[in-house]
């Protein structure tokens, strides 16, 4: 099982297919696609049923050697899991047979912890067989930055630069990336989020430093959405009451790779009712669920789930691939995809700040769970698909909280009153060094250190 090599294509269907290496070491395919797998494997049914004896390092083995085929050497992958995922992964009861998930216990109190700390493994271990090495350089508006400098953080063969705007992300943030230290090199840039991405595109398509091997990491690359089908499993095989029992995920969207992990989770086999989509005001997904038309939101609308603020989500064209459509890099649907299909398999919601707010205040009132904006998102559309379809108290259904409470503060004590205690993770960053240098917006600075460093 697992020995067969699966081939990744890109969406856009005019890159030739690659290895799982090739297509996480490049990230984005040459024709601007994003890459996929061509075909997905079924697990079988022993395997199915035995993944709730499996701690979540083990299962997270157990589906990632499908994915990665034999390119990843067992004993290896074993080894990458277990060092990966050395955290908790709570599942907590809230009322009925709804649950919370808690994707919050890694090192950044961040999902993105999940898929970065695998990511950078596998990216490691490929580099480390072929004595290669390589520069990770990546814009960051706050959370994704610190949990890609804190998953390269102390690896060999490669070096990491985060570019962040020096005024838009909180002291928490930019202290979780700037007392790390060793391969992680941190550089505040005077402008905004826009000039840092724009930066690193600059560097990206530089003739004169395609002598220096660049990656971008970023949130499309095939090696962070394969790590993100794992938790499904995992909840599914801790709390299902019978084999052939079926779940329903709350997933809070943004650029929907989350959601993607969870389909591709589906597609080999796992028994899910629905995958709710919940989003903020940002809702141009639950919208093409509805009309069949794609309309992105710009500029996107800012609400206080901010990780979700994403008007033109770039996993969509993955979604679309899957379901049989084309989408072009700009967001054009070139192929309409299977609608039907795909409203068999989703629900879209979209649901408001006021909602948002309210939801925290009640969940922590009624069920005393604390919840941050994003969860709260996701509770309010499991609620609202709940009660608008009549569905049974006996159905299973899961949300997934996708950071820790204590990241935003403000926003839970005003409607709670009440200040979040610090995991352990956050704790203590006051006492540590900061390292950083602070550059302009201009690309010759960024230019000279990255020649230099
Ligand atoms: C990134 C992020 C999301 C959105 O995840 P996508 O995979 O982009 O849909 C949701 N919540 C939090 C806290 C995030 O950081």
């Amino acid at each position: 099982m697992g020995s067969e090599r699966i081939k990744y294509y890109s969406t856009n269907l005019k890159s030739e297919t690659v290895s799982f290496r090739e297509a996480l070491l490049k990230g984005l395919a040459p024709d601007g696609g994003l890459y996929m797998p061509s075909a997905i494997p079924l697990l079988d049914r022993n395997t199915l049923l035995s993944l709730h004896e499996l701690e979540y390092h083990e299962l997270a083995y157990t589906i990632l050697r499908h994915l990665t085929g034999d390119e990843i050497d067992e004993k290896v992958l074993f080894q990458l899991c277990g060092d990966a995922y050395d955290f908790d992964i709570p599942l907590e009861h809230v009322t009925a047979r709804r649950y919370i998930m808690r994707l919050d216990s890694g090192p950044t109190a961040s999902f993105k912890d999940f898929a970065a700390r695998m990511m950078s493994r596998m990216m490691q271990y490929f580099l480390a067989s072929e004595k290669k090495s390589l520069t990770i350089l990546t814009a960051t508006s706050g959370d994704t930055g610190s949990a890609v400098a804190s998953a390269f953080h102390g690896l060999e063969n490669i070096r990491v630069i985060i570019l962040f705007p020096i005024d838009e992300v909180s002291t928490m943030q930019r202290k979780q990336m700037t007392t790390l230290g060793k391969n992680v090199n941190i550089i505040g840039i005077r402008g905004k989020f826009d000039d840092c991405q724009r930066l690193v595109k600059s560097a990206f398509t530089d003739s004169s430093l395609s002598h220096l091997p660049l990656s971008s990491a970023n949130s499309i690359n095939t090696g962070r959405l394969l790590p993100q089908s794992v938790y499904y499993f995992y909840a599914w095989s801790r709390l299902r009451k019978h084999s052939d029992e079926k779940i329903i995920f709350s997933v809070p969207s943004g650029n929907f790779g989350n959601l993607m992990g969870g389909l591709i989770a589906g597609k080999m086999g796992l028994p899910v009712e629905k995958f709710v989509i919940s989003t903020n005001m940002n809702g141009e997904v639950p919208e093409f669920l509805g009309t069949g038309k794609y309309t992105p939101v710009v500029p996107s609308v800012n609400c206080i789930s901010s990780a979700m603020n994403v008007g033109h989500p770039s996993n969509l064209a993955r979604i679309i691939a899957l379901y049989g459509g084309i989408m072009n890099e700009k967001g054009e649907i070139l192929r309409q995809p299977d609608m039907k299909a795909m409203n068999r398999d989703l629900a879209g919601i979209s649901i408001s700040d006021k909602d948002t707010g309210n939801t925290i205040f009640e969940c922590f009132s009624k069920y005393s769970k604390l919840l941050e904006p994003h969860g709260a998102v996701a509770w309010k559309g499991l609620t609202s698909y709940i009660n608008d379809h009549g569905i049974s108290a006996d159905q299973l259904s899961v949300t997934l909280e996708t950071a820790h409470p204590a990241k935003f503060p403000e926003e839970i004590r005003s409607v709670t009153g009440i200040d979040p205690e610090l995991p352990a993770s956050l704790t203590g960053l006051d006492k540590l060094k900061e390292e950083y240098i602070v550059i302009d917006k201009d690309y010759e600075n960024l230019k000279r250190i990255l020649l230099e460093i």
